[in-house]
């Protein structure tokens, strides 16, 4: 059983009940049918608030939308209402230990059944929100090769493996044959829980067609590097927030222009040039990474919802770029942040500890 941190069920519970995780949820699934634009802006102050939280339902909305858009009807009846409330939880399976960028390279094998499920053996790792104690079902969207398929990525098909076997009338049935082997030891983002998963014989479903299932592992892959890339800068505006306060807070040295605090023994840091300068870096990166991934929400919303070929094409080619780079600048913006809070920006005590320190997973 992987436990996650002190009051992370609480706070999740919180964000299903307020109806937070179905914004753009189709309404016959339960959702508000409101766009996916509104999940993002919705998105961003959690992320902000705790980035290890908010992936658990992140990867689900990811594996609600591949289903929505891949499934066959009884798959969406049977899975995406659960999914879209967060009552279970989803993850994406791709990386395997010899294999990450070179997906064509996948040993996990998913063997045909002839009542038309398959048996999906094999070992995944870095598997985010791969196992814990939030929900009482997880749903793996698996990649997988089926025997006897084309050779390299051409022969990689999607599949749904749920952890708990689920009956006709979507009550849960016994334990699948996939669990967690281990919890990967990360640098950071220790209270998500990145796992190691064993698929045993698991009994899988196909989604959407054989062997096209990078095709329908990318509708999930784009999202959830749409918000990699929030991550980023919702990162960077959590610093940002925090090294604003701290420099109107913080009195040290007088303004070269003359005095602005009279009262005390010092001004505060936000009236020398170079921190004003490093903190309007921070805001004008934050603000335009919001508009351009806003705007990349727009086209995932064109395209998904109008069937916009372009739209599709657009997000296609800008999906890595929105990934890569709010996020190494966003890193770059922390930085910037921390410099801020001087030699107190390296130490874990006052106001950067409360805004920073993230519980570890017992
Ligand atoms: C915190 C965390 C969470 C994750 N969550 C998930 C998850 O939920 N599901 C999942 O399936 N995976 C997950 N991953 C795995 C992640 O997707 C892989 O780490 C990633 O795909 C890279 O694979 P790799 O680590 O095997 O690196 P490799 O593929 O071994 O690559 C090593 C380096 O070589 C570079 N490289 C590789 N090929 C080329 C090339 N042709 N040209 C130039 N450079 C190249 C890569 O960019 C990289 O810098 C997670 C990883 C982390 C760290």
């Amino acid at each position: 059983m992987v436990r996650t941190p002190e009051g992370f069920k609480a706070a999740f519970d919180q964000i299903r009940d307020g109806g937070w995780t179905a914004i753009d949820v189709a309404e016959e699934f339960g959702g508000q049918g409101l766009p996916y634009l509104m999940h993002t802006a919705a998105n961003e102050p959690m992320v902000s608030a705790n980035m290890a939280l908010n992936m658990y339902q992140g990867l689900t909305h990811g594996a609600y939308t591949a289903i929505k858009i891949h499934g066959t009807d009884a798959q969406k009846a049977c899975w995406l209402p659960k999914l879209g409330s967060c009552e279970w939880t989803g993850t994406m399976n791709l990386t395997e230990p010899h294999c990450g960028t070179d997906l064509g390279l996948m040993r996990t094998k998913a063997v045909p059944q002839e009542d038309g499920t398959y048996r999906i053996s094999g070992q995944k790792i870095f598997i985010s929100a791969g196992e814990h104690d939030m929900a009482e079902n997880i749903v793996h969207l698996v990649l997988a090769k089926i025997p006897g398929g084309p050779e390299g990525i051409k022969g990689v098909s999607l599949f749904v493996v749920p952890k708990m076997l689920v009956n006709e009338d979507v009550s849960l049935g016994a334990r699948n044959g996939v669990a967690c082997g281990a919890l990967e030891d990360k640098m950071g983002i220790h209270g998500n829980a990145t796992c190691v998963m064993n698929y045993d014989e698991a009994e899988g479903y196909l989604l959407g067609e054989a062997h096209k299932g990078m095709r329908a592992m990318f509708t999930m892959m784009n999202e959830a590097r749409l918000g990699v890339g929030l991550q980023g800068w919702a990162q960077s505006e959590a610093a940002y927030q925090n090294a604003l306060a701290y420099a109107k807070d913080r009195l040290q040295g007088r303004a070269v222009t003359g005095t602005k605090n009279p009262a005390g023994p010092a001004d505060p840091l936000i009236v020398h040039p170079d921190i004003r300068r490093s903190l309007m870096d921070q805001k004008s990166f934050n603000e335009a990474a919001r508009a351009f991934t806003y705007w990349g929400a727009s086209m995932i919303d064109r395209s998904h919802k109008m069937g916009d070929a372009q739209a599709e094409a657009m997000i296609s080619l800008l999906t890595p770029i929105i990934k890569g780079f709010l996020t190494d600048k966003g890193f770059e913006m922390c930085v910037q942040a921390q410099q801020i809070f001087g030699g107190h920006g390296y130490i874990e005590d006052g106001a950067c500890r409360n805004s920073c320190e993230m519980p570890e997973l017992r």
